[in-house]
This record gives structure tokens, C-alpha cells and sequence, in this order.
């Protein structure tokens, strides 16, 4: 689904990506970690185009949507992002949260937007929850309706960037579990994480980031359970 070539991304005459080159196959589930400040939020910014690289290009289904020619909001719509800070509406409900973009990006009637945002509410458990505004929700019912709001655009690619960081570590597993379950239904998805153990059980592949490069990839046994680069290793012994 995606292909990132030789992509690298200065601020000032700070070079944060450094050449980074990675692919995602549909239907999988790749996990980058890494320390802090290793360009992990920067590449996933790069990837749905809320960073315009410096060098090097993001295809998708084999276009390159770094060109100029292509059209920003065509890309974004077919990628869901949920970030660390859930972002929603706060006047709006949680459907209304879910339907806004459906209607303004995809032009769907109000009446399909409902339905496709209580299907979705509904798959992270939150089906009776539609009409409570986010002041009224726990943090990680807030995460859980900024993912539905990303699965009601039908994206191709999900983003996620620490989405569970934020919440209180007892709210943590809901929003893992429902990951897990997007997972299993085979959503393709790349997702910056801490949680090793999410990692380890669902990831297809892992990434470790340090320093803008891509120090060592591979399934997560490897990566995690036997990793043959030092820098793995010293970062999974402050982490584990
Ligand atoms: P964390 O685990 O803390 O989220 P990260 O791996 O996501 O870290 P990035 O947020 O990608 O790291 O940041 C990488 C580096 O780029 C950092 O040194 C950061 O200060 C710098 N950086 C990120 N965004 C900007 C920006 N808009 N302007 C200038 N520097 C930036
Ligand atoms: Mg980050």
C-alpha cells in the first residue's frame, strides 16, 4: 500500500529523517518504536502529508503523493491518523464527531454519515455512547471515538501515533484491545508505540528508529525478543 523512498525531513539545518526507506503490504500491522526524538512522529507526518519531506517520496498504490500535481486532501482521505491527543470537536457528540468529515470531505448525506458513524462507534464498543459529547467520556472512550471517526472515512492505512499515552493506565487496554481487533479484521495499519507487549502479540513487523535512521526491522521475535543491533538492545532494556 505504501512505499517510503529514501525520505528525509530537515527543520532549519536539523536533519531529523534521515533516509528512511520502508514499505507496507495491505493487511499489515508494522509498530515503530524507538527513543524519543528518533523522527517517529516526524515520519508519520510525512507519511499523511502534515510534513512535506525534504528529500525523497511517499508512494501510495504507486503514486507519489509528495508530487505537487497530487491532490493533498485525495491522499488524506484514504489515510485515518489518531493522534496522542484525541483532537475531538467539543461541541459536537460522538457521532457528530464521526460524521462531520464523511459529510464535508466524502460528501455523503447526513442520513448515511449517521449510519456509517453508529456502525463505527459501535466496533470500539461505543455504540450507545453516540450521543454523549467528549466532556462526558473518559480519555480512552475520547480515543476510541477519534478511532472510529478515522475508520468512518473507509481509510486504505491507519496511522497512529502513542495513541494510548496519554490515558490513565487503566484506560489503556480498551483502546489496545480495540486495535487488536482492527487488526485481526486485517486493516492495515502503522502504529508509534511504547506498549512492547501490543507489539510483540499483533505487530507483523517492528521498526526501531533511533536517529532519524531505521536501525533494525523484522518480526517482533526478533526485534524485540533477540535484537542483533546494541542500540536495539539498550533501548528494550530502559523500556522493558
Ligand atoms: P517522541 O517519542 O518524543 O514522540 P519522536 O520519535 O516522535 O519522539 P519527533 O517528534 O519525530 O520524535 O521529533 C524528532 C526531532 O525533530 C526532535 O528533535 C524534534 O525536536 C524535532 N522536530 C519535530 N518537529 C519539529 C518542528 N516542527 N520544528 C522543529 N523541530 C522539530
Ligand atoms: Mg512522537
Amino acid at each position: 500500500v505504501v512505499v517510503v523512498a529514501d525520505l528525509h525531513k530537515s527543520f532549519g539545518d536539523v536533519e531529523v529523517l534521515k533516509g528512511i526507506d520502508l514499505s507496507i503490504h495491505r493487511g499489515e500491522v508494522v509498530c515503530v518504536i524507538g527513543p524519543s526524538g528518533s523522527g517517529k512522529s516526524t515520519l508519520l507526518r510525512c507519511v499523511n502529508l502534515l510534513e512535506q519531506p525534504t528529500g525523497g517520496a511517499v508512494f501510495f498504490d504507486g503514486e507519489d503523493i509528495t508530487d505537487v500535481d497530487y491532490d493533498i486532501d485525495e491522499a488524506r482521505s484514504r489515510l485515518g491518523m489518531v493522534f496522542q491527543q484525541f483532537n475531538l470537536f467539543p461541541h459536537l457528540t460522538a457521532l457528530g464527531n464521526c460524521m462531520l468529515a464523511q459529510m464535508n470531505v466524502l460528501g455523503r448525506s447526513k442520513a448515511e454519515a449517521r449510519e456509517v458513524a453508529q456502525r463505527n462507534l459501535e466496533r470500539v464498543g461505543l455504540g450507545e455512547r453516540g450521543d454523549a459529547h467528549p466532556s462526558q467520556l473518559s480519555g480512552g472512550q475520547q480515543q476510541r471515538v477519534a478511532i472510529a471517526r478515522a475508520l468512518s472515512m473507509d481509510p486504505e492505512l491507519m496511522l497512529f501515533d502513542e495513541p494510548t499515552s496519554a490515558l490513565d493506565p487503566e484506560l489503556v487496554g480498551d483502546v489496545l484491545s480495540v486495535m487488536r481487533s482492527l487488526a485481526d479484521e486485517g486493516m492495515t495499519m502503522m502504529v508509534v508505540t511504547h506498549e512492547m507487549a501490543f507489539a510483540r502479540d499483533v505487530a507483523d513487523r517492528v521498526i526501531f528508529m533511533d536517529g532519524g535512521v531505521i536501525v533494525e526491522e523484522g518480526h517482533p521475535d526478533q526485534v524485540i525478543g533477540d535484537p542483533t543491533e546494541e542500540r536495539t538492545r539498550s533501548f528494550l532494556q530502559r523500556v522493558l
